[in-house]
């Protein structure tokens, strides 16, 4: 499964066909009680992609174009033949435009609606709300004998430290050496946890753009772990979590997925609520569609914040791909602008290019506000 940072939506908001007008966007739901077989999903890609087709040909496309067009379709039908495996994956995307050499496939551990789409320029709202800020995370892997420190940034887990330390087994010898026995391996546990401690905190030191960590601990080593950390090291976001003794990096990735998923949900929190405050000082924020596209267009907006399923319409300047909420000309080169429809898709676009983050609300309303959309402002 894919890990969608923000930058990664940037890299494909930016992107244009040059050498042909169409780059296909399709997006497949793999959850399993919607695609329960091979022959299902074979036929749903289908009728998608011959949605896209239809829409070409009533364009009346060149010859060259018609080709690399029914290339991108092959090429898509053998990835789906030959390559394609679900292995965990509940939603994929695929973008791909032979003529301008761009094939890329995510697979998501979200769900998202079956869609397909044909434009110069990729459709990417489906992918916003799976989106992560890029951030590095510590995750420590600890055990009477494990003491493992990981570095995951953008989905990869790197090993930064395994401090692995053997500890004798305890004896069945009764009595009171049993007891005199049990505390000189509690000791040597107490050790190991200490160095471990220590070598988190050096480790933060290196990596000072950790926003968070998350423990891996055994019942047995938390308590005493939990005292032994230093200051610096307990104020960063924490989750404690569960995996079996000899978890791979894989199920470690995994276990860490719902602390991320938190502190996404937290971070969008904070946003809203600062948003609010610049609102309520009537300064660097603003609310409402015709008032965001504008600040958009003037490349003015740091984040948007908007409900997911808001409708709206742009006006975009097809030579210089200016959008107004309003119809007319374009104020920078007098071209008449053309309606849009997808209004969401064109702003979310132009935000995340300009180097903004978009922020959808999954749940929260801005209700306060009777407007479903809103941003804070550079400026
Ligand atoms: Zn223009």
């Amino acid at each position: 499964v894919t890990a969608l940072s923000m930058q990664t939506l940037r890299e494909l908001a930016a992107f244009r066909t040059q050498r042909s007008p169409y780059a296909i966007s399709l997006y497949v739901d793999l959850d399993p009680s919607e695609t329960p077989t091979a022959v299902e999903l074979d036929a749903r890609i289908g009728s998608l992609l011959s949605k896209c087709s239809r829409e070409v040909e009533e364009d009346e496309p060149a010859h060259e174009q018609r080709l690399a067009l029914r290339r991108d379709l092959e090429r898509i039908d053998r990835y789906f033949d030959e390559e394609f495996e679900r292995n965990g994956a509940r939603g994929l995307a695929l973008f791909s435009s032979s003529a301008d050499e761009l094939w890329r496939v995510l697979r998501l551990g979200e769900r998202v609606s079956d869609d397909a789409r044909i434009e110069r320029r990729l459709f990417l709202l489906p992918l916003v709300p799976l989106a992560h800020e890029s951030g590095e995370y510590l995750v420590v892997v600890v055990g009477r004998e494990q003491g493992q420190i990981w570095l995951l940034e953008d989905g990869k887990l790197e090993l930064l430290d395994d401090r692995f330390q053997e500890q004798e087994r305890r004896h069945d010898q009764g009595g009171w050496a049993q007891a005199r026995y049990a505390r000189h391996i509690e000791s040597h546990v107490h050790e190991h946890l200490r160095d471990l401690a220590g070598a988190l905190q050096r480790r933060l030191r290196e990596h000072d753009l950790v926003s968070g960590l998350v423990i891996a601990a055994s019942e047995e080593t938390r308590p005493e772990l939990e005292r032994l950390l230093p200051p610096e090291v307990r104020r960063l976001p924490t989750g404690w979590i569960h995996v079996d003794a000899h978890a791979g990096a894989s199920e470690l990735k995994e276990a860490t997925r719902p602390f991320l998923e938190r502190r996404r949900r937290a971070r969008v929190a904070e946003q809203v609520e600062r948003w609010r405050t610049e609102l309520g000082h009537g300064t660097r924020a603003c609310v409402g569609w015709r008032q965001t596209v504008e600040a958009a267009s003037d490349g003015r907006v740091e984040e948007l914040v908007y409900e997911i399923g808001l409708q709206g319409t742009v006006w975009l300047c097809e030579r210089c791909e200016r959008i107004s909420a309003r119809p007319g000309r374009c104020p920078l080169d007098g071209t008449t602008t053309i309606e849009q429809r997808d209004g969401l898709e064109l702003l979310v676009h132009r935000i995340l290019e300009r180097g903004g983050l978009v922020l959808p609300l999954l749940e929260e309303s801005l209700r306060p506000e009777r407007e479903k959309v809103g941003a804070l402002l550079r400026y």
